[in-house]
């Protein structure tokens, strides 16, 4: 039998299913999960592919492309439900249309539900609020492997929470019903800080109680903080978009396309620090001086990102930090980017990222299950030397106490997935043989990383 060719959206992870069926109703996946011959393990759903690692490839089994089904089918005052395949921004802006919004507003509006609902996502978060998409997922609907029908709701608390950070390996996600909030004016400006500055102030900029976004920069010693609070919205047609459309413009393609350039076109390993360096300060600039308004529209964050990737792309990694024990690791972060260019000659060439995320039991594996945290994340257009640059800021980060993302932190090790997650592996698992004692929807990358030994 052929298998069929398929990547991720930036390129990076590259697999052969068998089978790819591109999924437009419940019956083809029930149809899919009970006639194994016809469509092989392991089975794969996917969304948009927007992963950064292999968490959704089927090589060598069946390939299930959610983005047919992409039908909003409710929206009340408080919750919003949508087929798995929808994507999270086309959902936010039949939500504006009604005075709703979501409450995390990741970047990314490519997302899917049926990923959203069931995986690790980030964005800054406010006060009393979560900053991670599934959180506030309060219905699952699925097809397991041997073809039922199930429900996760909050009727079940503990089973929605291992169920929010599934990926796919119950079973497969048809719909899902998020908790949304009123439409609010969202009010937005950047501060930049010396990387000392910065340590001996996070105690206080943190009490603030604001969402926190940092543009973080090891080779400049440099921290720029995104703050926003919400007011009261008043007449929503009064808010303003163009600051994010300027910021959105400069991240997903300005940045990007540069880096990719300086690193492609300048030979002189002096010259690209040099240029990298220039305009991440120009980048810092602009953040200071045009993206800060009163009254923005929250929605407006999101980025539509192109269905085919240009050399305007970029791609990333993610750990989370203890908030109380952050300077400490950032510290570490600084040093250790800059040891790694010293010994190897790589750098990451885009604005490293941050993100403080509150204190979350709601789903299994979060990554501030135990508190509060704030992430690193190095950003790049993904150029020679990236991959060998990861492997050591995994080990650096898990040395570091850290916990990644199965989704968006790659080339991870069981050994570093147990040291963060520690005993929830294990009872994740014990729920997942519940639901595929048969293994029909592991992959070889959650086998590796989640499965009890012989699964
Ligand atoms: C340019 C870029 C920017 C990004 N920005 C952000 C950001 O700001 N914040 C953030 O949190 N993340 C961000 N991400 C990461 C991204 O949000 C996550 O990787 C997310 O999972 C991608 O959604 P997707 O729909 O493409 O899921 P996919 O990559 O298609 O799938 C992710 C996982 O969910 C499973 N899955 C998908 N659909 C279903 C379903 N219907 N049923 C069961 N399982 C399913 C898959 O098997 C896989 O394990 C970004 C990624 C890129 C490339």
């Amino acid at each position: 039998m052929q298998s069929i060719r398929v990547s991720n959206w930036f390129g990076s992870i590259v697999s052969a299913p068998r089978v790819v069926v591109e999924v437009e109703t419940v019956e083809q996946i029930v149809e899919v999960m009970r006639d194994p011959e016809r469509y092989p393990a392991p089975v794969r759903a996917v969304g948009s592919n927007h992963s950064t690692t292999p968490c959704g490839v089927a090589e060598g089994g069946t390939l299930l492309v959610m983005r047919k089904m992409d039908r909003i089918l409710e929206i009340r005052d408080d919750t919003v439900t949508a087929q798995a395949g929808a994507l999270y921004l086309d959902v936010n802006i039949l939500l504006r249309k009604n005075g709703l919004q979501f409450y995390v507003n990741v970047e990314l509006g490519n997302i899917t539900i049926g990923s959203a609902c069931t995986g690790g996502t980030k964005d800054a978060s406010f006060a009393g609020e979560f900053g991670q998409l599934a959180s506030y997922a309060v219905a699952i609907k699925m097809v397991t492997p041997s073809g039922e029908l199930v429900e996760f709701t909050e009727d079940d608390p503990e089973l929605l929470q291992v169920a929010r950070s599934s990926y796919g390996l119950f079973g497969v996600v048809y719909e899902a019903t998020f908790r949304v909030r009123r439409l609010d004016a969202l009010s937005v400006h950047h501060e930049h800080f010396t990387f000392e500055q910065f340590a001996a102030r996070l105690p206080e900029l943190s009490a603030r109680g604001e969402s926190m976004m940092l543009y973080i920069n090891p080779f400049t010693d440099s921290v720029t903080v995104e703050f926003r609070h919400y007011e009261p919205v008043g007449d929503p047609r009064t808010l303003t978009s163009w600051q994010w459309k300027l910021r959105n413009y400069v991240w997903s393609h300005a940045a990007p396309l540069f880096g990719h350039r300086v690193t492609t076109l300048v030979r002189s390993r002096r010259l690209r620090g040099l240029l990298y360096d220039l305009y991440n300060r120009f980048i810092v600039f602009a953040l200071l001086t045009f993206v800060k308004g009163e009254r923005t529209a929250a929605m407006a964050q999101q980025i539509r990102y192109p269905v085919v990737p240009t050399n305007a792309r970029y791609t990333f990694s993610i750990w989370a930090f203890p908030e109380e024990r952050y300077v400490e690791c950032l510290r570490a972060y600084f040093a250790f980017t800059k040891e790694h260019y010293r010994r190897t000659g790589y750098r990451v060439d885009l604005l490293s990222v941050g993100y403080r995320i509150n204190d979350d039991q709601s789903s299994l594996f979060s990554y501030s299950y135990n508190g509060t945290v704030i992430t690193f994340d190095p950003v790049s257009t993904g150029s020679e030397g990236w991959d060998q640059f990861l492997r050591a800021y995994n080990q650096l980060c898990s040395d570091l106490g850290g916990v990644p993302l199965f989704n968006q932190t790659n080339f991870l090790t069981r050994e570093q997935v147990d040291k963060a997650f520690g005993s929830r592996i294990e009872q994740f698992d014990a729920h997942r043989r519940r639901y595929d004692p048969g293994g029909r929807l592991l992959n070889d990358y959650f086998r590796e990383l989640i499965a009890s030994p012989g699964a």
